[in-house]
């Protein structure tokens, strides 16, 4: 909104501002809200405090702990997103949880990213590796200090569960997705004061599926056009979403899901406990660390089974082929 400046702009904005906040039904304490401006005298900046009760804020500000402007986030701007997840992290006890305990936690703390930062800021890349190091690390050491080998990829386990995932989003990917929303709101002309900004300011009545930035623009306006361009199948191509687009839809189409696994009914079944429905999904995968993987790796001297001590320990004979196994299955299937 701009001011002129005078005593008839500051009742103007003051009037629309209880109309926004009687027509959005939201409880806006003013005392707690900012106003910007550029280019006003100080004593009608007083003015504007004194009716509006509201405070003259400075920019950069921050939103959600990150400052909030159209130049490029840096690594330093979102240290607030590393310590919140390095928080989370360690104040649950982290080491004393299950793995089962860990995907719950790792689930949780992205699921904020995604829900709030991933829709709002184009979050760097090295952010990104950092926060998934440190999940990686979490689920596979119990601490976010990424050392020492992980039993599945993280590629594997942003699976859906049925393609033999644990169902987590790739944050670098969702966030492009996210972000997708901003493309088609420009395309559909969405009634959004913001929109109206970009096309009143930036594309100025060209055709937004071609339109190009220009050497001025922001680096942020850069960036939703780059969305525009990964996205560009999803949005425009036949199989594109027609009346509407969700980051769901996005995010499908920048991740493919893979093949449904053979093995996804063994995790399925509803009366496991989630402790052992991650072991099992270790096992379908071969991933424990049986004998035979750790002397591959050099950790172990000796490949011998310790529950029968004759043959070597393998995913098979540890489940199916081993004299003490065939036991207990015995015991259990009486
Ligand atoms: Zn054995």
């Amino acid at each position: 909104m701009f001011f002129k400046g005078d005593r008839k702009s500051i009742e103007l904005m003051v009037n629309a501002f209880d109309f926004f906040t009687k027509a959005s039904g939201l409880m806006m304490n003013r005392s707690k809200s900012n106003f910007y401006c550029n280019g006003l005298a100080e004593h009608l900046i007083k003015g504007i405090e004194d009716e509006t009760g509201m405070h003259r804020g400075t920019v950069p500000f921050k939103y959600l702990g990150i400052n909030v402007s159209p130049k490029r986030l840096s690594v330093l701007d979102c240290t607030c997103l590393v310590d919140k997840v390095v928080d989370r992290i360690r104040g649950m006890g982290a080491r004393k949880l299950s793995y089962a305990g860990r995907v719950v936690l790792i689930r949780s703390v992205l699921s904020t990213l995604h829900s709030y930062w991933a829709r709002i800021f184009v979050i760097p890349k090295t952010v990104i590796k950092r926060i998934e190091s440190m999940c990686k690390g979490f689920l596979w050491h119990g601490n976010e200090q990424n050392e020492g080998p992980a039993l599945v990829s993280w590629d594997s386990i942003c699976q859906p569960i049925k393609q033999g995932g644990l169902g987590i989003r790739k944050l670098h990917e969702w966030n492009i997705a996210a972000l997708g929303k901003y493309v088609w709101w420009i395309e559909q002309k969405a009634d959004h004061l913001w929109v109206k900004w970009v096309h009143a300011v930036d594309i100025k009545g060209k055709d937004w599926k071609d339109y190009e930035p220009t050497i001025n623009s922001s680096w942020a306006w850069w960036k939703i056009c780059q969305v525009r361009t990964v996205l560009r199948q999803v949005l425009y191509g036949r199989n594109g979403p027609g009346g509407s687009y969700s980051a769901t839809q996005g995010y499908k189409f920048l991740v493919p899901e893979g093949e449904k696994v053979s093995w996804y009914p063994w995790i399925r079944t509803g009366w496991i406990i989630p402790r052992h429905r991650f072991l099992i999904w270790l096992v379908a995968q071969q991933r424990l660390l049986t004998q035979d993987r750790l002397q591959k790796m050099g950790i172990v001297q000796t490949n011998v089974c310790f529950l029968c001590g004759v043959e070597e320990e393998s995913h098979e004979h540890l489940f199916f082929r081993c004299v003490y196994s065939e036991r207990c299955w015995a015991l259990v299937a009486t």
